[in-house]
């Protein structure tokens, strides 16, 4: 599981509307479109590594590269030729690139490479292209024939393909689609499935699981479902010889040496996972994370694979990720302190006793430094990670959990005087405190969030976890996100130290309600619902507690020349509606209780008032502010004699264009149709 960025717009910056502005963020932004900005991330402490870890962040960093291709693929199955036919174009067009139409290729090209795909990457609708196909289509006829892959060509029957996928609005409307009552299986235009229906997807799935399993495998994590041609359905299955081997193949290559030169538990734990692309085997998948999250003592440490479920509306398939970081040992003494309380804030959670863990096992939490971001974790990356996923293996053996520090400083730092906190935090106090503890408070829910929140309670016995389905990754999202904010209320972590101020967590639980119940809109289209669930997790926790605490006006809308404010009266009380909350989301997960999170999500989660959302979206044009942010990479090179590397030199780049250029030329192994 993983966590972006909590208050949307919190973090986002700008540098056009003042000098001032520009002089604040200046150089942690490198590029902005659309509703964009590509910031840099600094790595601190890479210099300073042995020589042994900074050869093994080498070549983790070329695994983690490795596997872009396999995302834009599952996103969609054209994504990879639009994304040739746009980069050549781009690279080779002879024709005048001062027009607006080109100005607007341009930036369709810049959003197609943030978002892996067609698809937004966070609403995950399809965008439209602000050009016409006629223009495209001169373009592509103006641009040597030579420039094009030769898997795209004719270019002409390319094209007619494309005309559709790129600018009907009908055709793949949405990569994710969950709305109720649909068959969200056909409707999604992501590939993990094709030719099937979502009750052909269930079935297939339900008839593999053995409810008896105590170790049961995630089963089509890393796997195409498809109908063949006798009308079966089978699994493609992304390894070595399967579907994706041509870049699993070369992601193996770095792996390998990588465990070269890494040892104990940690060479095991890459070997591990290198049997598992070899194999496909999902049982040396878990063994592999067995192994992964008790390595706990290196300092370096890293994700590869098939990993999050976020893009698949049934939670099965797992889009391809690559991280690498290596341990921020002064930050972590925080995370440390609240991992080694694990069992007593378990103890003492609001949640019914027979949910709560007995024994927390190997909950470990440390703050990281990313050295390298790849597939689903770039240029959009989360701030805080927690693995593995599969439950049965967080509870024998625990789990790992992050919080990307230097990510988050780079978005606080880009973000300095963008007077986002002006507009919408009504009361100078809570500005005061937000100024103050908002970024330790931000950090401390991330760590929260991770270590202790996805790691928290147990299933009923007999209860999968699959069972609330579509409605399972936002409960599970509230569940973590309450128990954090549950608990930056409580007098434990002023005891612990980590926490200065009792008053501190009253930062973050008014920009949550304000976020959650308001700001986060700006990332809605007017008209849409919220989909993410993400969103709708802080919506729902939010709006139910607003609802619920109503009568002794805990939470309240306040107008004030014109503009609305969400204001926090009770922040005593909202904690308690925190823990009521945190209780019920626990009991439906723990029950499989599908129609009760049904009900909890589509009463709380979904749907947007329209004219709030209209006043929203108008105030935070006025601020001239993009919603949402990613990354470019540094780049690693290693600098070689006799054939040995006897050093590793990092490179700021700030070139976003420039490195997906290089990207697409260096790491892209996979034909345009997979
Ligand atoms: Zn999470």
């Amino acid at each position: 599981m993983s966590i972006g960025i909590v208050a949307a717009a919190f973090f986002s910056s700008s540098c056009h509307e003042t000098e001032e502005r520009q002089d604040a963020s200046h150089g942690w932004i490198v590029d902005r479109f659309d509703d964009i900005k590509v910031l840099r991330y600094e790595v601190p402490g890479f210099d300073q590594l042995p020589l042994e870890q900074k050869k093994l962040i080498y070549y983790l960093n070329q695994a983690a590269l490795c596997g872009r291709d396999i995302l834009y693929d599952q996103n969609n199955k054209y994504n990879l030729a639009i994304r040739r036919v746009l980069e050549s174009v781009y690279a080779a067009y002879p024709g005048d690139r001062s027009v607006p139409e080109w100005k607007a290729f341009e930036k369709y090209l810049k959003k197609v490479w943030f978002a892996n795909g067609i698809h937004h990457h966070y609403s995950t609708d399809k965008f439209i292209p602000e050009f016409t196909p006629e223009y495209f289509e001169s373009l592509v006829r103006a641009t040597p024939d030579s420039v094009f892959p030769q898997d795209l060509q004719p270019l002409s029957s390319l094209l007619e393909t494309l005309r559709p996928v790129m600018f009907d609005s009908a055709c793949c409307a949405k990569r994710v689609a969950q709305q109720e009552g649909i068959d969200m299986i056909v409707q999604s235009a992501n590939n993990y499935y094709d030719g099937v229906t979502q009750a052909e997807a269930e079935a297939y799935y339900a008839a593999k699981a053995d409810p008896n399993d105590p170790e049961p495998v995630s089963y089509g994590l890393n796997s195409q479902l498809v109908k063949n041609g006798r009308g079966e359905i089978e699994e493609r299955v992304w390894r070595v010889g399967g579907m994706y081997s041509p870049a699993i193949e070369k992601i193996v290559y770095w792996l390998e040496k990588a465990a070269g030169v890494a040892n104990g538990t940690q060479k095991e734990t890459i070997e591990a996972l290198i049997a598992y692309y070899r194999t496909g085997d999902l049982r040396e998948y878990d063994r592999y994370n067995i192994l992964w999250v008790q390595d706990t003592l290196s300092h370096v440490d890293f994700v590869n694979g098939f990993t999050e479920t976020y893009g698949d509306p049934l939670g099965y398939k797992a889009s391809w990720e690559g991280l690498v970081n290596f341990r921020d040992d002064e930050a972590t003494k925080r995370t440390e302190v609240i991992s080694d309380s694990a069992q007593w804030f378990e103890d003492h959670s609001p949640v019914d006793p027979q949910y709560k863990k007995k024994q927390v096992k190997g909950v470990s939490a440390k703050v990281i430094t990313a050295a390298i971001l790849g597939g689903d974790c770039y240029p959009a990356t989360p701030i805080g990670i927690n693995l593995p996923n599969a439950d049965w293996i967080r509870k024998e053996y625990g789990s790992k959990s992050v919080t990307i520090q230097n990510i988050t400083h780079a978005y606080a730092e880009a973000a300095k005087g963008n007077g986002f906190m002006e507009e919408f935090m009504l009361r100078p106090e809570d500005r005061a405190l937000i100024e103050r503890y908002g970024t330790i408070c931000d950090d401390l829910h991330t760590d929260l969030h991770e270590c202790l929140g996805h790691g928290s309670g147990q299933l009923a016995p007999g209860v999968r976890g699959d069972e609330l389905k579509n409605y399972g990754s936002t409960l599970e999202e509230a569940r973590a996100d309450l128990f954090a904010l549950y608990y930056l209320a409580d007098p434990k972590l002023v005891e612990l130290g980590v926490i200065p101020d009792p008053e501190a967590y009253k930062a973050e639980y008014a920009t949550y309600m304000m976020n959650g119940m308001m700001t986060q809109l700006t990332r809605i289209q007017p008209g849409k619902d919220v989909e993410e669930a993400h969103m709708r997790n802080r919506k729902l926790i939010a709006e139910w507690c607003y609802e619920k605490g109503a009568a002794d006006s805990v939470v309240v809308k306040m107008q004030q020349d014109g503009k609305t404010y969400i204001v926090v009266n009770d922040y005593v009380k909202l904690r308690e509606l925190f823990g009521q909350l945190l209780r019920e989301v626990q009991r439906i997960k723990s029950e499989g209780d599908f129609e009760a999170g049904k009900a909890l999500v589509e009463t709380y989660g979904v749907k947007v008032d329209p004219a709030l959302h209209g006043e929203v979206l108008e105030r935070y044009a006025r601020l001239n502010l993009e919603p949402y942010s990613g990354f470019v990479n540094p780049r690693y090179r290693p600098v070689m004699e006799n054939g040995e590397i006897i050093d590793v030199q990092i490179e700021y780049v700030d070139d976003y264009a420039a490195q997906m250029m290089e990207y697409s030329k260096n790491y892209s192994f996979l034909p345009s149709k997979n």
